[in-house]
Parts: C-alpha cells; sequence; structure tokens
C-alpha cells in the first residue's frame, strides 16, 4: 500500500537541467486548485500515506507552496521538499513545516556545476543555505542530492571530499544513477551512465570517504516500481515501470473513488518502502 507520495504542484522552473525528469508541460493554466490538493491528501492520509515528497518543476516557485506545506504539516505528513535551493526568501518560509529539505550539489568546478544545473551558482552558496536553515531549525535534516552523469561522474569524489568538510550542514548524502524519463529522455546517450559505472562509483566512494557518513546510492534499478507520483494537473501516476522508465496513469485525484488502487498495490514493489526509509 501507499506510504509515501510525490507531488509535483507546479511544473515550471528556471532551471533546464539535462538530466531532468520534470515534466515537458510548463503551463501554469494546467496547474489545479490548491483546494483540490487538499481534499485528495486528506483522503490519502486517511488512507495511511505518511510521507509527502513534493518536488516540480521548482516547488518553491508553485504560488501557494506555503499554505500547501502549512496544511501538510496540519495533516501530520512527513514532509520533504526537494529544491534547487535558489529562492532562499521562500525556501525559509516553508522550512519550519518541513522535515527533511534537499539540495542539490552536482559539480565542484563552475563548468561542471553550470553544465548540469545551468546556471552559475556557486557550491558554496548551496552549503550556506543548508548550514543556515540547520542553525535555525534544530529538527530539520538536509539531504544533499547528486545525480552521476557522463558529465560528472569525475567530479563525484570531490564533492564528497567537500562534504566530508562539510558534514555540519547535512545529514545524507543521495547519488542518484541518473534515469532517461521524461523532459529530458533523449539525453539518454550524453548522460547515461551503465549500472556497472555506477556499482564501480559506489565501491570507489565507499573506500574513499569516511564510514560516520551517510550515504545512500540510488541504482535505476531500486528505483524501479517505486514510486506513486501526483502531477500538477491531478493525474497520478506509477512511475519507472518496465525497461523504459515509463508513468502507469492509474487517476486523478479530481475523481478520487475511481483510483485503481488495486493496480497501484500490484505494480509498487518493496522499492517503494526501502527508497524512503533509505534516505530519510
Ligand atoms: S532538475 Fe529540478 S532544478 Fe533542474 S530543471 Fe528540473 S526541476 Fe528545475
Amino acid at each position: 500500500m501507499i506510504k509515501t507520495l510525490d507531488i509535483e504542484p507546479t511544473t515550471i522552473c528556471n532551471l533546464n537541467c539535462p538530466f531532468c525528469f520534470g515534466p515537458k508541460v510548463e503551463k501554469r493554466e494546467t496547474e489545479i486548485d490548491l483546494q483540490i490538493w487538499k481534499d485528495a491528501l486528506l483522503k490519502f492520509r486517511n488512507k495511511g500515506v505518511e510521507n509527502i515528497v513534493i518536488s516540480g518543476g521548482e516547488p518553491l516557485i508553485y504560488h501557494r507552496i506555503v499554505e500547501l506545506v502549512k496544511y501538510l504539516k496540519h495533516l501530520n505528513f512527513n514532509i520533504v521538499i526537494s529544491t534547487h535551493g535558489r529562492y532562499k526568501e521562500k525556501l525559509f518560509e516553508v522550512a519550519p513545516y518541513c522535515d527533511w529539505i534537499s539540495l542539490p550539489i552536482d559539480g565542484i568546478t563552475p563548468e561542471i556545476s553550470h553544465t548540469m544545473r545551468t546556471d552559475n551558482y556557486p557550491v558554496s552558496e548551496i552549503l550556506v543555505t543548508a548550514s543556515e536553515l540547520k542553525r535555525k531549525h534544530s529538527n530539520l535534516k538536509i539531504k544533499i542530492g547528486t545525480v552521476a552523469t557522463q558529465k560528472n561522474i569525475q567530479e563525484i569524489i570531490e564533492i564528497g571530499n567537500v562534504l566530508q568538510d562539510n558534514s555540519n550542514c547535512f545529514d545524507t548524502w543521495k547519488i542518484y544513477q541518473y534515469t532517461p524519463r521524461r523532459k529530458h529522455k533523449n539525453q539518454k546517450e550524453f548522460l547515461s551512465i551503465t549500472d556497472k559505472e555506477f556499482a564501480d562509483l559506489s565501491n570507489l566512494i565507499s573506500k574513499t570517504l569516511p564510514t560516520e557518513m551517510k550515504i545512500v546510492y540510488s541504482s535505476n534499478e531500486s528505483r524501479r516500481n517505486a514510486y506513486t507520483f501526483i502531477y500538477q494537473n491531478g493525474d497520478i501516476n506509477l512511475v519507472n515501470v518496465g525497461d523504459n522508465f515509463d508513468d502507469l496513469l492509474v487517476g486523478n485525484i479530481g475523481e478520487f473513488d475511481k483510483i485503481n488502487f488495486p493496480k497501484v498495490n500490484e505494480i509498487l514493489n518493496t522499492n517503494h518502502y526501502s527508497n524512503f526509509t533509505n534516505t530519510y
């Protein structure tokens, strides 16, 4: 049964990361009303869902994000926001209601950071934000996320070294094997790393970095059949299904009673539980 929902209240983002698996649609008009979110998420809470991961698009661009997060906290969900961290003011507005905030570091040199995130935002700023968040909210936890691709694989040990020197800023470092899906699926040949390359990277990091650092390795296989996503228009999709990491539509939150829960239960496997509990 679903314990965790990933929600994308907006599809808009000001960056254009080449590995982004966000949606292709970038129109505000497709976003559903906050009240529809609230009604549906209350029903999911009553059905036993415990955790909500908010991403997008950039979730802090969603114009009613503060109200949404406050409401989710009122329903006593565990809340994770996955943000690029560029909208600091808004981030500090939602932080008191969050359990975890996920921030990205995908390169160390300005060149690789720019290739991965398409802007010139310095890594040092992400670390400052993480440190300020932890100082201000003692119970808040921080995850640093890194997507491993052909373009940045040579800098990932260096990211680990920087994180080791800043270990008070974060709680978990999660390294994702790039998955070609949705928006930039066509970047596959430029970005993909093989399962073996990802396993070798994991082994190298494990040997190189101190064991006290909590590092989670997220291979494509470990994310297969693991997630229930609700998109900005209310469509509910099981993702990473089958060989091509496809989406499988199972309903819409506007028609809660018609959601195909038997299909959800049939498709979600143990990855669904372990992905959340291994990380947060
Ligand atoms: S990966 Fe995140 S920050 Fe980058 S374009 Fe996609 S939604 Fe925006």
